[in-house]
């Protein structure tokens, strides 16, 4: 039970992934003491957020209560493009797409959760004749990519692509950090399938579980934590053929998993030999995060940041760290 969240706020649901309905609780605390859940699916291992905020309250969360938790820039900018290193992520996620050999000239792409453009701008770079679309909630960000990145057209959501008559087919759809908050993956990925050109390419980015090592990657933003097995499965439940699945280290970014989904292919993912016991492999990254819970909740303390950084950064500048 939350102590942020009143029980009618809060839903359960079956593991999209495999319908199971069978549950381990791994933590019960997450960065902001929400005092969320986090279970594994005991059919499959998937990690997620059980129960969680309705769709509803999630709603009510990031229109109300979202920048006491995620502090900072409320408007794209210049400044804040350099602060976060997103055009040097960017490049890093397009310096991939590249070699993938998934860009190309004329080519139409869709990025979901474009925020301020800088994904589609470092495409807009490498192919200055694509014709790029975003889908972006923020009327600010939305606004600002357009400019950015020079786009052709945009949705504030995935369902209004959907309902648009004139929605192009995509060559490549992009998914940087936003699969882990979609609420329902598999049916997500389903969707985007119907935008999707004939040889089209998806990428998606997510976090990796396996690099977990504390409760900072357990908010109530992400409602799943993938692993090469798990971000697999929600490929194959869409019948998309996984066909690069790799682990990278994007700049100012969590250790991610990347992968290239397509409508077929040779399939590179883990497969289905995996027993439970290798599906459960990840689940004691999230139970080591919730055994550290007092530990990480002191370090952000003010007393916490001078007993236990100070030190770290004294021996760092003396070259002792
Ligand atoms: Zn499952």
């Amino acid at each position: 039970m939350s102590h942020m969240f009143t029980q009618d706020e809060l839903e359960t649901i079956p593991c999209p992934n495999c319908g199971g309905s069978r549950f381990t609780s791994l933590a019960t605390n997450d960065r902001y003491r929400m005092g969320l859940t986090t279970v594994g699916c005991e059919g499959c291992g998937l990690v997620m957020t059980n129960p969680r905020p309705s769709p509803a309250r999630m709603e009510k969360f990031y229109a109300e209560e979202y920048r006491r938790y995620y502090t900072g820039f409320k408007q794209p900018s210049a400044e804040y493009i350099a602060k976060f290193r997103r055009a040097e992520r960017a490049r890093h996620h397009v310096d991939f797409l590249q070699a993938a050999g998934l860009l190309r000239p004329g080519m139409q792409v869709l990025d979901i959760g474009c925020a301020e453009g800088s994904l589609l701008k470092a495409i807009r770079d490498r192919v200055p004749d694509a014709r790029l679309y975003g889908v972006e909630p923020n009327p600010d960000f939305a606004a600002f990519a357009r400019t950015h990145a020079k786009l052709e057209g945009g949705w504030r959501k995935l369902e209004d692509l959907l309902a648009d008559p004139d929605a192009p087919q995509f060559d490549l759809v992009t998914i940087v950090h936003v699969f882990e908050h979609v609420p329902n993956p598999p049916a997500f990925l389903a969707s985007i399938r119907q935008v999707l050109a004939a040889d089209g390419a998806i990428y998606i980015d997510v976090p990796d579980i396996a690099a977990y090592r504390d409760l900072d990657m357990l908010h109530v933003a992400h409602l799943f934590h993938f692993s090469r097995v798990t971000l697999s499965d929600a490929a194959h439940r869409a019948d998309l053929a996984v066909t690069v699945l790799a682990q990278h280290t994007p700049p100012a970014h969590p250790i991610s998993i990347r992968t290239v989904l397509r409508a077929g292919g040779a399939d590179v993912s883990p497969g289905s030999g995996e027993n439970a016991a290798d599906r459960q492999s990840n689940w004691g990254h999230v139970r080591r995060a919730m055994r550290g819970a007092p530990l990480f909740f002191f370090r952000n303390t003010p007393a916490g940041r001078v007993l236990l950084r100070g030190p770290r950064r004294l021996a760092r500048l003396l070259g002792l760290g």
